[in-house]
């Protein structure tokens, strides 16, 4: 009896509290016979988490105490559903072979977090899945991260007063599984706020000491040490969580820093519907509307690249240059595409190697894709010959694995069968062995058959009683005396003679012999591929590229996808554009449109016209098609012509953040605050309605302003497009050159009563018919709600408009005022103004 949670239990008991205080974070389950179990609180967490039954236990001194459990072999079954409940579960296994009336030793041997999965059944193959650390030092922030699953690590650092800001932006960008926040614990809690579905949690241990802050990449002194120390948390909790065992696991980090990629905000990322769509359907993405990729780690790299599309222009040309010979080579396509169907996910396949959790199928699979890489290079077309360089050369490794791995093994050692029997000469005596006495039971069959005259006489073998002979009733009287009865059947009786039991002795210890020699080659063998993973994972990322290529090649000749062209200055223009994921929906309903956006052209497009008239779908268009065109695609248009975008900003829809407890009109004044704190010249900012969440006027003037302030910016204005149901803003381009009127076209269908038909055409010019009431009316509102709502629009109709009453104003911010005006737009920001004002 010991002490445990200050009570008294049994050794168990004691044992299971014990390994429980060293993982306070985690739900234990420890491993007892054929079951997973939880006792005490965790007991009452798991069967609540997993609704399975909450029984009891004898703790000692008759005393009961909750338990429940799960059986070994669904372990990964009720894992899966804690994992997506973000849990952390501790599991704690058998060290020894239990013996009768004595403890068996245990211990924690895996920690399972969310961010730190490695089991294939819990993780989507098309997508990382991230473990993120934050850490502050001084002034500097930096982010690290790392998809614990493919071993691939990335750290970078962002410096002076906005750097938390960028690095929870970036951590957005991400949406990690789990974040370990090196932060103080308020800042913590901030950031849990702003990351639900996110596990936040502090690092086990603090850091103490100096961390490594040699250099990397082009950061400076400051920014190489929070690097470091981000870099050494992840570090860290990958040690702790049982995972660095047999050495480290993650990749050498790749260092990057802000603006070596497009950056697309939170709002956008989200409304843009890039990998994760806003509605049910999963399939209404970007991501899932153009990705062909035949291999897992083909999709996980081409959803990296839409979250951070490339700014150099001579890479995205590169890539161009690549999909166009791809595309004019259908039949080097379709051979390359074949051939990677056949590739399996190396990426997971080297790094569960890594783990020393491969089994006899992982390392076949992992032979059968490096057998592929010959004829993947024999298949490239001739220019693109190079790629095939980037494959690596495992011809060493090929040769190892076919000559010890049996074709098709078993998933598991457990049988055999997974060695070839040359691979060690005392495994082909065991081999040997075996099928001597096989062939010597055969012959001894023969000759019992001779000896008895009986012709149905059979030797067979069971499971549960070894070799017999097998003798039918009919033959009873012909049995000899030397045989001796071993178990009778139905219709008939089993015999063992001496020589039988020496011949199945023999067979079952060379098996014995023959397992544990399987598996030490084995062992040998897996430390031998373990000694190669750095490769293996550069092959990896080629093969991904390759997939990537081919995948972008088939859906952009597939759907007539162009090639952009880049040049410089600032220039966007889309001829006959579509909507990449709404043309996959309505097919050839799609009605193309062009844009003009730049220098000497219009810069800020505002957008008029009817409900439902295509408006954003125009608007999400645009930035969809530049994002494309950054990642090197080609892209759904006749032509389009762009130069470099750093960012894009959405300000699109309103949704409450009920989590910050912040109203509608709050967020959306707070987004556009933070867009015109960071747009720069070469962003590309889409409004969809602004100043709506609050009264008209106020609205109004606030939308006005905001247009106001960013056409005074001139030079330094962003591409705008603006789509309102403010018609009043349309007059603004009496002042500014830079901007243009556009509208979607609607004309009202006599036959129908006047319900309005939709164009989807973008023209010049602006409208001021919404055929808001038509549209409420197909909606479903009662009629008499229709007809009264028409007369007050025209009593109102014959009111003067907004526009005639607010006058136009000059220009208010120029460029060096900008920070003055800003300040302004933050609401909390004119609070404090006020409070200094009456102070
Ligand atoms: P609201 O002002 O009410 O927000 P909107 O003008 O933004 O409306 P969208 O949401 O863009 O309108 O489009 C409405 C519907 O019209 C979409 O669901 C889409 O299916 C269809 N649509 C939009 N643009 C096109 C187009 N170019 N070709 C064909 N269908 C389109």
């Amino acid at each position: 009896m010991g002490e445990g949670n200050g009570a008294v239990y049994s050794p168990m008991l004691e044992q299971y509290f014990e390994m429980k205080a060293k993982h306070p974070e985690a739900v234990l389950l420890s491993r007892v016979g054929d079951f997973y179990e939880a006792y005490g609180e965790d007991a009452e967490t798991i069967a609540r988490a997993l609704q399975i039954t909450l029984t009891s236990k004898e703790a000692g001194g008759g005393r009961r105490i909750a338990m429940s459990g799960v059986p070994h072999h669904a372990l990964h079954t009720y894992l899966a559903k804690l994992v997506a409940q973000r849990r952390v579960v501790a599991l704690a296994e058998q060290l020894e072979p239990p013996i009768p009336n004595k403890l068996v030793r245990r211990d924690v041997v895996r920690v399972v977090t969310p961010g730190t999965v490695i089991e294939e059944h819990l993780l989507e193959r098309g997508l990382n899945n991230y473990l993120a650390s934050v850490s502050t030092c001084g002034e500097a922030v930096s982010v690290a991260y790392a998809d614990i699953s493919t071993g691939r690590t990335a750290a970078t650092a962002f410096v002076g007063e906005t750097a938390l800001d960028e690095a929870v932006t970036e951590l957005m960008r991400l949406s990690p599984a789990e974040i370990v926040a090196d932060l103080p614990a308020d800042v913590r809690t901030v950031l849990e706020r702003q990351m639900p579905g996110t596990r936040v949690s502090a690092p086990p241990i603090a850091l103490v000491g100096a961390v490594d802050a040699s250099a990397r990449g082009s950061f400076s002194m400051e920014e190489s040490r929070v690097v470091g120390r981000s870099l050494a948390v992840l570090d860290d909790f990958v040690r702790r969580v049982g995972l660095a065992n047999a050495g480290p696991v993650l990749r050498t980090p790749e260092y990057y820093q802000s603006g070596t990629h497009l950056m697309i905000d939170a709002n956008a990322r989200k409304h843009l519907e890039l990998t994760k769509a806003l509605g049910g359907n999963s399939k209404a993405t970007l991501l899932a509307t153009i990705d062909r990729s035949r291999t897992a780690m083909g999709s996980r790299l081409l959803a990296r690249r839409l979250l951070a599309p490339s700014l150099d222009r001579a890479l995205i040309q590169q890539r161009q240059e690549h999909l166009e010979i791809l595309i004019g080579d259908y039949a080097a396509r379709a051979s390359l595409q074949s051939l990677l169907d056949n590739v399996y996910d190396l990426e997971r396949l080297s790094q569960k190697v890594r783990y020393r959790r491969a089994g006899p199928r992982d390392l076949s699979a992992l032979q059968r894709t490096l057998t592929l890489l010959a004829p993947l290079r024999a298949a490239l077309p001739p220019l693109l010959e190079p790629l095939g360089a980037t494959f690596g050369e495992h011809g060493e490794l090929i040769a190892l694995l076919e000559r010890t791995l049996l074709d098709d093994p078993p998933a598991t050692l457990v049988d055999g069968g997974v060695i070839r029997p040359d691979a060690s000469a005392e495994l082909a005596e065991c081999v040997a062995l075996r099928t001597q006495a096989r062939e010597r039971i055969s012959a001894l069959e023969e000759r019992e058959r001779a000896r008895t005259g009986i012709k149905s006489l059979k030797v067979k073998y069971a499971s549960a009683f070894g070799y017999s002979i097998e003798i039918s009733n009919s033959n009873r009287s012909s049995i000899p005396a030397d045989y001796v009865r071993k178990q009778t059947l139905t219709n008939g009786e089993r015999f063992i003679t001496p020589e039988l039991k020496e011949l199945e002795q023999a067979i079952s210890s060379a098996q014995t012999r023959q397992l544990r020699l399987e598996e030490a080659v084995f062992q040998d063998l897996v430390e031998q591929v373990a000694g190669r993973v750095e490769r293996l994972l550069t092959t990896a990322d080629a093969l991904a590229e390759l997939d990537v290529f081919c995948g972008l090649a088939e859906i952009a000749s597939e759907r007539g996808y162009v090639r952009p062209v880049l040049i410089d200055g600032r220039r966007l223009e889309i001829l006959d554009g579509r909507h990449p994921v709404v043309e996959m929906l309505v097919g050839n309903e799609f009605v193309p449109n062009d844009l003009h956006l730049g220098e000497e052209l219009t810069r800020f497009m505002v957008l008029t016209g009817p409900n439902m008239g295509g408006k954003s779908t125009f608007l999400r268009q645009a930035a969809l098609l530049v994002i494309l065109a950054q990642i090197g695609s080609f892209v759904p248009a006749r032509s389009m012509t762009l130069s470099v975008i750093d960012r894009i900003f959405t300000r699109i829809g309103a949704g409450d953040d009920l989590a910050s407890g912040q109203s509608t009109f709050y967020v959306e004044m707070a987004e556009a605050a933070s867009i015109l704190r960071r747009c720069t010249s070469r962003s590309l900012l889409l409004i969809d309605e602004l100043g709506r969440g609050t009264s008209t006027v106020d609205g109004l003037a606030i939308a006005q302003a905001i247009c106001e302030y960013l056409l005074g910016l001139e030079r330094q204005m962003p591409m705008v497009m603006f789509a309102t149901h403010f018609h009043e803003l349309v007059a603004l381009d009496e002042r500014w050159k830079a901007l243009g009127n556009f509208h979607v076209t609607a004309v009202e269908n006599t036959v129908t009563s006047g319900a309005p038909v939709f164009s989807h055409r973008v023209l010049p010019g602006s409208t001021s018919r919404s055929f808001g009431i038509d549209v409420a009316r197909m909606a479903g509102l009662p009629s008499g709600v229709v007809s009264r709502a028409k007369e007050i629009a025209s009593a109102l109709d014959e009111r003067p408009t907004l526009s005639e009453r607010v006058p136009l104003r000059a220009p208010l911010a120029a460029p060096n005022q900008r920070e003055e005006t800003q300040l302004t737009l933050g609401l909390e920001q004119k609070e404090l103004k006020r409070s200094h004002l009456l102070n």
